[in-house]
C-alpha cells in the first residue's frame, strides 16, 4: 500500500493502538478525539490472551501485564444457595492467562507511546459526519481530505451508519454501575474475578486490577447491575439503602463500600448491541466498538478491538487498494466477530435480566456440566477469546505470563 493520509476517528483503546499500528507502517495519521484532553472512561477491564499478543506485537504487553493483576479464574457463586454457579479457569488451556487491568492504565501506556511517536492529535474535535474523505467537526468545522477515515469512536458512532450495510443497534436494559477502589486487604483473590448473583437481577462484581503505575496502589473494579431506566430511582433512594441491600447478597464487600461515600462515585455504564453487516464504506472502515458492540459479560470488547486492529493493519500492508484491503479486513474478522456477537448476546439474559428460568438453567445445569473437563476447557477458550480463531491473518496467541 503506499503512503496514505489517514484520520481516525476515537482516541480509544481501538484508535490509539489503530494510530500505533500505521504509523510504524510509515502511513501520515491524525487522531479526532471530541474531549479537550483524551481520557479513559470506566473502571477496568480483563486483557484477554487474544488482546495481549496484539499489544505485544505494539512492543506494550509487558508493560500492560507488570500493571496489571494475573487472572487464573473467574468465580460466581449465588447469595441464595452459596452454590458455585460459574468456575472458568485458564489452567485448562496450559499457560495462557488474562490480565486485568485498569482503564487508566490501558489509556496511559497507549496515549504515551502515541504521544512519543509524534502522532498528531486533534483535541476538542466531535465528529458529526463524513463526506468524500473530509469530517466534519463541531462548531461548523472541517477536517483537510484523508485518503481513508478509521472509524474508532465506540459504540455510539456517528459515521457507522454511513457503511456500506448501515447500522441496526438494540440497546440493553440491564447495564451496570461500576467503580474502581482500594483493594481490600483480606477476603479476595488477587488472581480471581469474583461475583455473586441472585437470579439473573443481581449480579455484584470484584476484579482486581492491579494498578495504574507502577508506584500506585492496588485497586479492583466493582460493579453492581442495574437497569438503566431506574438509575434516577437508585440514586434517589440514596446510597445506604443501596449498600444494605449489597451487603444482604455479599457481606465479605463491606471493606470495599467503606470507600462509596455517594452515589457519585460509582458511574453507570450503558450497554448495547449491534454488529456491522459490512464494516466499511466509501473512505471509511470501522473498528472496535464502532464496529459491533455488545454487553461486557464475555468481557472480549477492548481484545476484539485489538484484534481489528491488528487484522487491518495486515490488510493494508497486504493489498495496495483500499477497497481490496477493506474487504479482507472484514473477511478477515467476520467469523470471529460474528460468533463472539452471538455468544455474548447468548450469554447475557442468563446473568442479566428479569428472567426466571434462565438463572434456574444456569444455576442447575450448566454449573453442574461446567465441571466435565471438555466443557472447562471449552469455557476457558470461550472467556480467553479463543473459542474460533481470532483472525484469519497469521494470528498465534503466545502462551504464557
Ligand atoms: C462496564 C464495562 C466493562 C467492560 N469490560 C470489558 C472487559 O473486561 N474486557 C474487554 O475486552 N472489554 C470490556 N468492555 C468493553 C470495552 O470497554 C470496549 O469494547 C472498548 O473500550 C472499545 O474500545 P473503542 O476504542 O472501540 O471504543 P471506546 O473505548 O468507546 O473509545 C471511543 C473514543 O472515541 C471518542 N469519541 C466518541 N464519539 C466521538 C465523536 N463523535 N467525535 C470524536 N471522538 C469521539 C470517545 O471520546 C473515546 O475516546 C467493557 C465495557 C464496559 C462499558
Amino acid at each position: 500500500m503506499r503512503r496514505l493520509d489517514v484520520a481516525i476517528a476515537g482516541a480509544g483503546p481501538a484508535g490509539l493502538a489503530m494510530a500505533l499500528a500505521l504509523h510504524r507502517e510509515g502511513h501520515r495519521v491524525v487522531l479526532y478525539e471530541q474531549f479537550d484532553e483524551p481520557r479513559p472512561l470506566g473502571s477496568g477491564l480483563i486483557l484477554q490472551p487474544t488482546g495481549l499478543v496484539v499489544l505485544d506485537w505494539l512492543g506494550l504487553g509487558d508493560k500492560l501485564r507488570s500493571l496489571g493483576a494475573r487472572i487464573d479464574r473467574l468465580f460466581g457463586t449465588s447469595s441464595e444457595s452459596g452454590r458455585t454457579v460459574l468456575d472458568v479457569r485458564y489452567a485448562a488451556l496450559g499457560e495462557a492467562r488474562g490480565y486485568a487491568v485498569h482503564r487508566a492504565a490501558l489509556f496511559g501506556t497507549l496515549f504515551d507511546a502515541v504521544l512519543q511517536a509524534g502522532i498528531a492529535i486533534e483535541k476538542k474535535s466531535r465528529i458529526n459526519g463524513l463526506e468524500g474523505g473530509v469530517l466534519t467537526l463541531s462548531q461548523g468545522r472541517a477536517s483537510p481530505a484523508f485518503d481513508l477515515v478509521i472509524d474508532a469512536s465506540g459504540a455510539s458512532s456517528p459515521l457507522a451508519s454511513s457503511t456500506h450495510g448501515g447500522r441496526t443497534t438494540r440497546p440493553l436494559r440491564y447495564g451496570a454501575v461500576w467503580s474502581s477502589l482500594p483493594w481490600p486487604e483480606a477476603g479476595f483473590d488477587p488472581h480471581a474475578l469474583e461475583q455473586k448473583y441472585n437470579r439473573a437481577s443481581v449480579m455484584i462484581g470484584v476484579l482486581p486490577i492491579g494498578r495504574v503505575t507502577l508506584q500506585g496502589p492496588q485497586q479492583a473494579a466493582f460493579f453492581w447491575s442495574l437497569k438503566h431506566d431506574t438509575y434516577a430511582q437508585w440514586r434517589a433512594a440514596g446510597i445506604e439503602a443501596w449498600k444494605h441491600e449489597v451487603l444482604r447478597h455479599w457481606p465479605q464487600v463491606a471493606p470495599l463500600l467503606e470507600h462509596v461515600g455517594s452515589p457519585d462515585d460509582l458511574v453507570l455504564a450503558r450497554y448495547q448491541h449491534h454488529t456491522l453487516a459490512i464494516p466499511y464504506g466509501d473512505r471509511l472502515i470501522c473498528i472496535g466498538d464502532a464496529a459491533h458492540a455488545t454487553s461486557p459479560q464475555l468481557g472480549q470488547g477492548a481484545n476484539m478491538a485489538l484484534l481489528d486492529v491488528r487484522a487491518l493493519s495486515e490488510a493494508l500492508r497486504l493489498n495496495d487498494d483500499l477497497a481490496a484491503a477493506a474487504a479482507a479486513y472484514a473477511r478477515a474478522r467476520k467469523w470471529h466477530v460474528q460468533v463472539y456477537q452471538a455468544l455474548s448476546a447468548a450469554f447475557t439474559p442468563f446473568y442479566q435480566s428479569d428472567s426466571i428460568l434462565l438463572p434456574f438453567l444456569r444455576d442447575s445445569l450448566v454449573a453442574p456440566l461446567s465441571k466435565v473437563p471438555p466443557v472447562q476447557r471449552l469455557l476457558a477458550h470461550t472467556v480467553a477469546g479463543t473459542v474460533v480463531r481470532p483472525s484469519r491473518a497469521p494470528l498465534s496467541v503466545r502462551s504464557g505470563a
